[in-house]
């Protein structure tokens, strides 16, 4: 009797912690493998690469998100838009390049708008 009571309870912490275990390894991989966007472009990259790329990519689209949101406060304020992207304060030099190529992105003061060049980053 005594010799039940004390195996029941292990036994369901080791499912307990087995569980667990399968859960952790589950969202690793979805996190891994399921990114969004991949569609089979980067066959026969190694993993660290695309995995870089794709980090970089972010930051890249990361930066012309808030260079956008910038200009777009400095029209609503100054109703006229930046000559340069220079002109913007607030943004640190990095900004306002390519993480991954390294040009310096492209703006266009007449409409506003910004944009890499690096390849693979035309719609970002
Ligand atoms: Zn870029």
């Amino acid at each position: 009797m005594g010799r039940r009571d004390c195996v029941r309870p292990a036994s369901e912490g080791q499912t307990l912690i087995g569980l667990l275990a399968v859960i952790v390894i589950i969202s690793i991989m979805a996190v891994v493998f399921l990114k969004p966007g991949g569609d089979g472009r980067n066959k026969g990259k190694s993993m660290p690469t695309q995995v870089k790329e794709r980090a970089q990519g972010v930051e890249c689209k990361n930066n012309l998100n808030q260079l956008r949101q910038a200009i777009m406060m400095m029209t609503q304020t100054d109703e006229a838009k930046p000559k340069s992207l220079r002109e913007i304060s607030g943004i640190p030099e990095s900004m306002f390049s390519c993480p991954v190529g390294g040009q310096p992105y492209q703006y266009d003061p007449s409409t506003g708008q910004v944009r890499c060049v690096c390849p693979g980053h035309e719609r970002y």
